[in-house]
């Protein structure tokens, strides 16, 4: 059986003893309940603020790890800079303090009309609302031989855990003078500078301890956020160790054989990495995917002012999977967009208008070398049903601005995983 508290032992209906359409039944508690999928930024965060908001809702926190791993500061793992333990984080706090009943499982199938999720194990939960941020999938063979099996000997990396070990492992034992091959993702992707840092701190890593070996960039893109930025900061801090072929130089690669560690691209070019970090095409996360909540873009449409999906009432989608552009897909972003799903669920649930102009903030810092760093920030609002950038913050680039935006990156972390996971 799950773990559930007793508020939400009612609507809990163990798959076997499921028969027909379950009743929604409120005799200890709530007569609202929000089911939340995922427990990264933008789900526990939902799951947070909806409490607060009303503390008469009852909230299930569906996520399948007990400790959840950042992807921010999870290229410092790669590179050697921080250990797994200082990107791991747990949801005692989340559960004890906000009294949310969080639930390790996977949910493998959702049925709107009855207003079901069902869990691995056949578990199934009834939901009054339900709100989905599952993150990223991966567009798996869009670049043939890019596999989930070739992805166990060319890391993307791309989500948090394993995967980042697997990485940094393999930088650690590769040869000094052995070539790097970093391939970053086209179209619309989690986090649009992450590949730029993470060629960046890899390319500190390599200074530090293999200083005969290069990097190779084959991006698909001809321009990348940041580019300047970057560009400047390589030229300063690893002078010819980065080399980078944007589309136009044939940098699109077309296939991979993850047996000999080739890569060919688009003009019949074949390289040969001696580590491969190939972070392929992404989509929404799977199971938003699977429920039908995406569009032809494999990214779920939303009402900006709610997050209610457009396709499937009831189920409102934020974070990654969302298509909220042009919004970053960002930590922080996920984070922001929380506070306004859950105003906009709680006022559902009492049947009142959600509050009619949300705004979003982002803010996002990238580190071109552990005392370099890049400050983005942005904020957001919704003008004619659409989302809108709002002005531009004042620049503030006095003398030390690299050091001190690398200095910020810490406390921007800090900050933002203690109000969330406490
Ligand atoms: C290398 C890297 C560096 C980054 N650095 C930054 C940064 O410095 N700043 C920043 O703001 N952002 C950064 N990001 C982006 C940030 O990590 C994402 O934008 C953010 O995690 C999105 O939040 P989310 O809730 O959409 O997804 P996630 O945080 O990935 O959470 C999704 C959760 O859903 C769970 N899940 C998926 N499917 C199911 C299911 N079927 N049932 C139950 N649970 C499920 C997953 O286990 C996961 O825990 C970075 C990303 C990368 C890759």
């Amino acid at each position: 059986m799950v773990d559930i508290s007793r508020r939400t032992f009612n609507r809990v209906i163990a798959g076997a003893a499921a028969t027909g359409v379950a009743k929604s039944l409120s005799a200890e508690g709530s007569s609202r309940h929000v089911v939340v999928v995922g427990g990264g930024f933008g789900g526990a965060s939902v799951a947070k603020y909806l409490r607060i908001q009303d503390p008469s809702i009852a909230v299930t926190l569906i996520e399948p790890k007990k400790v959840f791993h950042t992807c921010p500061f999870s290229s410092h793992v790669v590179a050697g800079l921080a250990e797994m333990d200082s990107i791991a984080h747990g949801y005692e706090i989340i559960r004890r303090a906000h009294d949310i009943s969080v639930v390790h499982n996977t949910v493998i199938s959702v049925d709107p009309g009855h207003r079901i999720v069902t869990l691995k194990g056949g578990d199934r939960i009834l939901y009054d609302r339900l709100v989905m941020s599952p993150g990223i999938g991966f567009r798996w063979n869009d670049v043939e031989g890019y596999t989930e099996a070739a992805s166990e000997v060319m890391p993307h990396a791309w989500n948090a855990g394993p995967q980042t070990e697997l990485l940094r492992r393999q930088l650690r034992s590769m040869e000094d003078g052995g070539l790097v091959i970093v391939s970053p993702p086209p179209g619309l992707y989690r986090c649009g500078p992450a590949p730029y840092e993470r060629i960046s701190l890899i390319a500190d890593y390599l200074r530090r301890e293999k200083p005969r070996s290069k990097i190779l960039v084959l991006d698909p893109k001809e321009r990348f956020a940041q580019q300047e930025k970057f560009r400047r900061g390589w030229d300063l801090l690893y002078s010819d160790m980065v080399e980078l072929l944007p589309l136009s130089e044939d940098g699109k690669v077309v296939r991979v054989d993850a047996g000999t560690m080739e890569l060919e691209t688009e003009f019949g070019e074949l390289h040969h990495g001696a580590v491969v970090n190939f972070i392929p095409a992404q989509r929404a996360g799977d199971i938003a995917m699977q429920t039908g909540l995406a569009d032809a873009s494999g990214w779920c449409p939303i009402d900006p002012i709610t997050f209610e999906s457009t396709l499937i009432a009831n189920i409102h989608v934020l974070g990654d999977s969302a298509l909220a552009s042009p919004m970053p897909r960002s930590a922080y972003t996920a984070n922001s967009q929380a506070k306004v799903v859950a105003q906009a669920v709680a006022a559902l649930l009492r049947d009142q208008t959600p509050p009619p102009s949300p705004s979003f903030d982002s803010l996002c810092y990238s580190l071109v070398g552990p005392d370099y760093g890049i400050k983005i920030a942005g904020t957001y609002s919704v003008m004619n049903g659409v989302f809108a950038p709002g002005e531009a913050p004042p620049k503030t680039e006095g003398p030390n601005a690299r050091a001190k935006d690398a200095t910020s990156a810490k406390s921007w972390y800090r900050e933002i995983t203690e109000e969330i996971f406490g």
